[in-house]
């Protein structure tokens, strides 16, 4: 899958996972709350790609995500490729192949989406207020980069880190203080995971079963066979995935804010 898409199956899941909570278990979460949660989502979808480092000094390369914060984040990119390379030949087993990069693996694991997602979790526990509007500032780029790559790729690197800096500000002085955010954390690993999933659908192999070993490999590949799977980038993610993640996510804000719009109307009665 391309970036956008992995940005929009995590605003999907989101919503439309939270609609679910709305509607069946009666979870409301207030309209920031809920936008909040469908960034980092979003955001967190694309995370496990910044593996994929570039050229820092050139300012070239790496993954559309590595470029979010320009220089800054390609070398996030380049840190995180070279951990997990590191990570991958201190676990290898004897079948696993030699690589020289660390693309899709580390971050591509369950153990992953759980760290990151425990993580956010700890910081803002730890931290309040000053961990949310990091993360906040970070995941938000991140979704922006994601989700409007077109205007992200025109507007430069920079308006993306003023405009994601001033929206995390502006989030975090409106959210409830002292509460603790679990459900930011639960969105960065829930966006994550989504990311993993999205890899495995399109003949991106995904070492998802890590660290259990299967015939002497610790870092087997895992996708769906060629025959059903999607190319990434070809017509069927265009014209069918892209589509549908956006009805989704649509149907599912209709869902979760008509009750309360009408009500408010008291068109009921
Ligand atoms: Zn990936």
């Amino acid at each position: 899958m391309m970036g956008p898409s992995h940005a929009l199956s995590g605003a999907a899941v989101w919503l439309s996972g939270s609609w679910a909570l709305q509607q069946f278990y009666d979870y409301e979460q207030s309209p920031l709350a809920l936008a909040v949660g469908t960034a980092v989502c979003a955001g967190g979808a694309l995370l496990p790609d910044l593996d994929l480092s570039g050229k820092v000094t050139r300012n070239k390369g790496g993954a559309t995500v590595a470029r979010t914060f320009g220089v800054f984040s390609l070398f996030i990119a380049e840190v995180v490729e070279k951990v997990s390379l590191g990570v991958y030949y201190a676990t290898k087993l004897s079948r696993d192949p030699k690589r020289n990069n660390g693309h899709r693996t580390l971050t591509h694991t369950i153990p992953f989406t759980v760290l990151v997602g425990w993580g956010t979790t700890t910081l803002c526990a730890r931290f309040g207020k000053w961990a949310v509007i990091g993360i906040l500032f970070f995941m938000i780029g991140l979704a922006l980069r994601g989700l409007f790559d077109k205007w992200a790729e025109r507007a430069g690197w920079l308006i993306v880190t003023l405009i994601s800096a001033g929206a995390a500000v502006v989030t975090a002085a409106n959210l409830p203080g002292d509460r603790g955010y679990p459900l930011i954390g639960l969105a960065v690993g829930v966006g994550s995971f989504v990311h993993i999933i999205g890899d495995m659908i399109t003949r991106a192999g995904v070492p998802i079963l890590w660290p259990i070993p299967i015939k002497r490999r610790m870092w087997t590949p895992i996708s769906l066979p060629d025959k059903i799977a999607m190319r990434a980038g070809g017509r069927t993610e265009m014209a069918i995935v892209r589509p549908a993640l956006t009805v989704i996510s649509i149907l599912a804000s209709v869902g979760l804010f008509a009750p309360s719009l009408l009500d408010k109307f008291n068109i009921d009665g």
